[in-house]
């Protein structure tokens, strides 16, 4: 099976591409049944079907949408549910006599539907009350007020000015400052620069938010027709625009007097809570991006993470795992509940982050995930990953290309932002999952939140097609993997490379009530276009089922490594991000996990040659092991270089992203550029070789370039003889050319910028913007691709083999951890005979 291609085809992929027929042998693959699914995957030639609701079930507890493996009777017009098994018959004349006729579907459309796995419908008659683009930025003015910091407020205000030029014409602005006080800001008054100011330190509630504001309670709304809620806070972008630039222009940093040795006053929780209140009284239940820019931890109010003396430091890794410092545990609970109410609602918080210091994102982590939020993260508003990223981040909610990007890149490589492809997102969006018998969900891992809770207490929030109470719960677990429970969640916010993991778990029954051999799994995916438009994404995916004694190798030749590897790093992070007292499960836990998983793996397959006692691995396992190697060796397990705002950064993302870019977070890419045969005194490098190396201390030659990626920075590294010849030319660049001729300058200027095509490859389409680290062998920077690469001559030795598993030291290199591996299985495996 290539499972790329099923990917492109229909934006999922499964560990197991074979389901097994009971619990036991379920127990036996060792490594979680689930899939990856990627709802708005850039798909060629998706099939859409306009202005057309689906055709449903009839059967009520199962409701699930005709499709592509729906056995379908075109003489009585009748069809067989692929999920529950019930006959349906489409309802009179639902064929079109004409094209134009809109109320029923033509042949051609209904065509589509029976040969597609995947469907989009653009939905008819259903439009929101809330305009679908509406902004709210919130701007720190708590920066220090140096030379230096003015011109970052300065940098900060020209990258918000420009960012609105992205937004079409019709979006909705509101602004909203903070620093010891809150200010929001009126953009209904063309002459006069008017706001109403809340102080930081105080709790509003939302009443007193609307009565200070002057927006009128939801009970008297009805009696008020004309009324036009939060009109003079929320303007459109084409008629008010310059009244923004004029605030932006004049916004002033916050001049509250500070002793020395103090943090200016940034009340940060305090801000979210009126921000959350004011959007519930303005724009309740619609999607609505919260702009957060921020430049420091918040010591001010509720969710304050410090205090305004310096001399109080931010909470180190240690200091969370071991409860040391006073503020975390209830900043955390604080925002975690803000997260919860404002996703809810199906707004998106995006936190832009320019900071030196922590601003406590740990504690804000769930903000991003429930929220689906996207997060910049950068030590100031001037470096180029912050301006440039922002671009980004407004492009891809532009529905036009923007072309004329005014880019200012402090980086040598430019970058292309004429990215021709319009950026696919969704808002406000719900994922359905329906199974047939087989299969129970375990729950989902990623950016979203259940939404079985939010539809007893809120029936608004219900989607369309879940109207008649939850599909049957028989497809419900009570075991709980992630977010359980319940087979839909809320999206807030997807973009085409948001993926989310789901697990599974076989259905004791299933067998006995199954007529075929097969499991159905169908995805609807209900979401508002970035056009306004609602839209549904159906897809529908069928999988063998087979009994793993008789077809062992059919499940190995299926399995998906890459997959698999991304469902168990999700595990590992949620465990250690959602641990019940608010802070860090511990590293070892993690690697105790997926050793005695992988132990456990080798020892049930065989996959040892007992002649000489290394691995043996089927074609489908090759990369596994390695790839588990270096996800012990990432932030996720090996975190103690890493602030507690970093690892949720990192994490943030492992949890956002599509397989591609999991897969480099847990296992970088190294790129070596040069030619190895050569000694340094012939080297005339006109004939470069580029080629994928291991990650593995080896691979560093010193006539070689090497090009690592890790997703959230990217390397260049110089050999030393490379490095050398550089510094050479650079400093004397004459000598440099009488001694080795233009030709050789010519030849290894190119070759030093040999790395820019696959930098600018990767710079097009990744969001947020990689740090660039630039390097030579034996400088301090070089240390960081060291520290990625399996330390090979180290420990030839094997003298690492120690008592427990999770003993294995983070440097431990690849074969010794195979070594252990082995060693480990077959010990197991004699005290099992
Ligand atoms: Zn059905």
């Amino acid at each position: 099976m290539n499972f790329q291609e099923a990917e492109d085809l229909d934006g999922v992929r499964f560990s197991w591409n074979t389901f097994p027929t009971n619990t036991f042998d379920a127990s036996n693959l060792v490594l979680p049944i689930g899939s990856l699914y990627t709802p708005l995957f850039k798909k060629k030639d998706l099939n859409i079907i306009d202005n057309q609701n689906p055709i449903v079930c009839s059967n009520s507890n199962c409701q699930s949408i005709l499709n592509k493996y729906t056995h379908f009777d075109h003489n009585s017009l009748s069809w067989i549910c692929s999920i529950c098994l019930s006959r349906n018959f489409l309802p009179k004349n639902y064929f079109a006599n004409s094209s134009a006729d809109n109320n029923n579907i033509n042949l051609n459309d209904f065509d589509q539907i029976l040969t597609s796995s995947t469907i989009e419908y653009k939905l008819p008659n259903k439009t929101s009350k809330f305009p679908s683009n509406i902004y709210l930025f919130a701007i720190d003015l708590a920066l220090n007020a140096d030379q230096n910091d003015l011109e970052e407020f300065e940098s900060l205000k020209s990258s918000i000015l420009s960012s609105i030029n992205y937004l079409s014409e019709d979006s909705i602005i509101g602004l909203i400052t903070f620093g010891k006080n809150i200010n929001i800001y009126q953009l209904s008054d063309l002459n006069i620069i008017k706001n109403f100011s809340f102080n930081g330190d105080k709790f509003y509630s939302k009443s007193q938010i609307q009565e200070k504001l002057g927006i009128l309670p939801e009970d008297l709304r009805s009696h008020s027709k004309k009324y036009n809620i939060g009109s003079n806070y929320f303007q459109k972008i084409s008629t008010y625009n310059f009244v923004f630039e004029k605030i932006i222009n004049n916004l002033k940093l916050d001049v509250w007097p500070i002793k020395k040795n103090e943090r200016k006053l940034r009340s940060t929780g305090n801000c979210l809570n009126i921000i959350k209140n004011l959007l519930i009284s303005c724009f309740p239940q619609t999607n609505v991006q919260i702009l957060l820019f921020l430049s420091g931890p918040a010591d001010y109010g509720l969710g304050k993470i410090t205090t305004p003396n310096r001399k109080d430091t931010l909470r180190s890794n240690n200091d969370i795992i071991n409860g040391n410092k006073n503020f975390h545990k209830e900043s955390k609970t604080f925002y975690n509940n803000i997260a919860k109410e404002i996703a809810y609602q199906g707004y998106t918080l995006n936190l832009f982050i320019g900071s030196y210091d922590q601003i406590g994102l740990f504690e804000m982590s769930k903000l991003l995930n429930l929220t689906s939020g996207s997060c910049i993260f950068s030590d100031s508003f001037k470096t180029s990953i912050f301006k440039n990223s922002l671009i980004k981040f407004f492009e891809s909610h532009s529905l036009i290309n923007n072309n004329n990007n005014d880019n200012d890149n402090d980086n040598d490589i430019d970058i292309d932002n004429n990215n021709n492809e319009i950026t696919n997102i969704g808002f406000n969006g719900s994922l359905q999952i329906k199974t047939s018998v087989p299969l129970k969900i375990n729950g989902l891992i990623g950016n979203a939140i259940s939404l079985n809770s939010m539809e007893n207490s809120n029936p608004n929030l219900r989607v369309d097609l879940s109207k008649k109470k939850n599909f049957s719960n028989s497809n419900i677990s009570d075991l709980e993997i992630g977010i359980g429970k319940t087979n839909s969640w809320k999206l807030c916010n997807v973009s085409s490379s948001s993926t989310y993991a789901i697990y599974f778990e076989i259905n004791k029954d299933a067998l006995t009530q199954t007529r075929t051999q097969m499991v159905y799994i169908q995805y609807t995916f209900h979401y508002q276009h970035l056009d306004g438009q609602y839209r549904l994404r159906v897809t529908t995916i069928q999988r063998p089922i087979y009994k793993l004694s008789t077809y062992k190798n059919f499940f190995l030749e299926n399995f998906d490594e890459e997959a698999a590897v991304i469902l168990i790093s999700r595990l590992i992070s949620f465990k250690k991000f959602n641990s019940k007292n608010n802070d860090f499960e511990k590293n070892e836990n993690g690697i105790k996990y997926i050793d005695e998983m992988l132990i456990d793996l080798i020892r049930k397959f065989n996959f040892i040659d007992i002649n000489t006692n290394t691995l043996l691995l089927p074609g489908t396992f090759l990369s596994f092991p390695g790839f588990t190697y270096n996800l012990r060796r990432s932030f996720l397990l090996n975190s103690f270089n890493y602030s507690p705002d970093e690892l949720t950064y990192y994490n943030h993302l492992l949890l956002s992203e599509n397989v591609d870019n999991s897969l480099v977070m847990i296992q970088p890419v190294l790129l070596s550029y040069g030619q190895d045969t050569l000694d340094k005194d012939q080297n005339n490098f006109d004939n470069i070789k580029t080629e994928a190396v291991l990650l593995d201390s080896l691979s560093i030659k010193s006539n070689r370039i090497l090009f690592l990626d890790t997703f959230f920075e990217i390397l260049v590294f110089h050999g030393a003889n490379i490095a050398a010849l550089n510094s050479y030319l650079q400093r004397e660049p004459d000598k440099f050319l009488e001694k080795y001729g233009n030709q050789f300058k010519e030849n290894f200027d190119k070759f030093l910028k040999s790395p820019n095509e696959d930098i600018k490859d990767i710079l097009v389409e990744r969001f947020p913007l990689p740090r660039f680290i630039s390097c030579k062998e034996g400088d301090s920077q070089s240390r960081f691709l060291i520290s990625k690469l399996s330390p090979t001559n180290a420990y030839k030795d094997g003298g690492f083999r120690g008592e427990e598993v999770h003993l294995l030291t983070d440097d431990l290199s690849l074969q010794s951890y195979f070594a252990i591996l082995v060693e480990k299985a077959l010990t197991n495996d004699s005290k099992k005979s």
